[in-house]
């Protein structure tokens, strides 16, 4: 029997979920709902968004998460439906192909990552956080990642500095509100098996290899992997884990030389 079928940690909170229609949101959504959440899936996606929502028994709510309004709108819509905001998972992400060196990497595409990778995170925490005040409790989880910490001679440069900020936002939005009863903590995951992932590398196997050395696991997180630690941080278990950067990283930010 698997964890997720036996821990029930989040009966009757209510855990809104952005990217939710695939990757680590979805399984965090699955993840969250397994353990007894209400769970509001946002995306932009609609198709997949609401048959995320179905699986999980919970809300679909349609959100372009770097629009503040429809990001007002998401909070609004999971506390008038299931009465109380206890966890937001602010996870949506890109990582587009003209966002890479600093060299080629043109004003338009540093800005539209900028938008959804960082300020996405700061209207989240800007509207979920009012309702978590109100009811004296809460669990802010923000997405960033590994290359918050470390750097890459494969540079996505834009990508790379909205983690950061993730990373810094969330510390002091942690240390701000920890006396309202609000844990706010950065989640740093290391590279994930996620369908983008396998086809690239299946294409170009050396470029796969370059990353794999350096992770002494030996090889990616599973989405699960990391909706497991999604799942911890939202539930009381991490009562005293705030303003952290949560590594879920299979050992890379630890590693100088790993196992061949
Ligand atoms: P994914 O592409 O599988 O899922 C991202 C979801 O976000 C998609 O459903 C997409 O429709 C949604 N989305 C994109 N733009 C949006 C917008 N403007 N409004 C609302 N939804 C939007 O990606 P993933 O791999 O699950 O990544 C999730 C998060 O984890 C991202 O923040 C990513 O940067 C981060 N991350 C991923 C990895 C990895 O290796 N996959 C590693 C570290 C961090």
């Amino acid at each position: 029997m698997t964890a997720a079928a036996v821990c029930r940690r989040l009966v009757d909170r209510t855990a809104v979920v952005t990217g939710a229609a695939s990757g680590i949101g979805l399984a965090s959504a699955r993840r969250l709902a397994s353990e007894g959440a209400h769970v509001v899936c946002a995306d932009i996606d609609a198709e997949r968004g609401e048959a995320a929502a179905k699986e999980c028994g919970g809300l679909f709510v349609r959100t372009d998460v770097t629009d503040a309004g429809q990001v007002e709108a998401l909070f609004a819509a999971a506390h008038r439906t299931y009465g109380s905001v206890d966890v937001a998972f602010n996870n949506a992400g890109i990582s587009p192909p003209d966002d890479d060196s600093i060299l080629t990497t043109e004003p338009d595409a540093w800005r539209r990552v900028q938008e959804v990778n960082l300020t996405s995170v700061y209207l989240c925490c800007k509207y979920a956080i009012p309702h978590m005040r109100r009811q004296g409790r809460g669990s802010v989880i923000n997405t960033a990642s590994f290359v918050a910490r470390m750097g890459a001679a494969t540079s996505q440069i834009s990508y790379t500095a909205s983690k950061g900020g993730v990373l810094a936002m969330s510390r002091e939005l942690g240390v701000q509100f920890a006396r309202d009863g609000i844990r706010v903590n950065a989640l740093c995951p290391g590279p994930v098996n996620t369908p983008l992932l396998a086809e690239l590398f299946a294409q170009d196997p050396e470029r796969a290899q370059r990353r794999l050395v350096h992770v002494p696991a030996g090889r990616f997180a599973e989405p699960e992997e990391i909706a497991a630690a999604v799942a911890f941080l939202a539930s009381d278990d991490a009562s005293f884990v705030n303003a952290a950067e949560f590594l879920v990283d299979g050992g890379i930010a630890g590693a100088y030389v790993t196992p061949l």
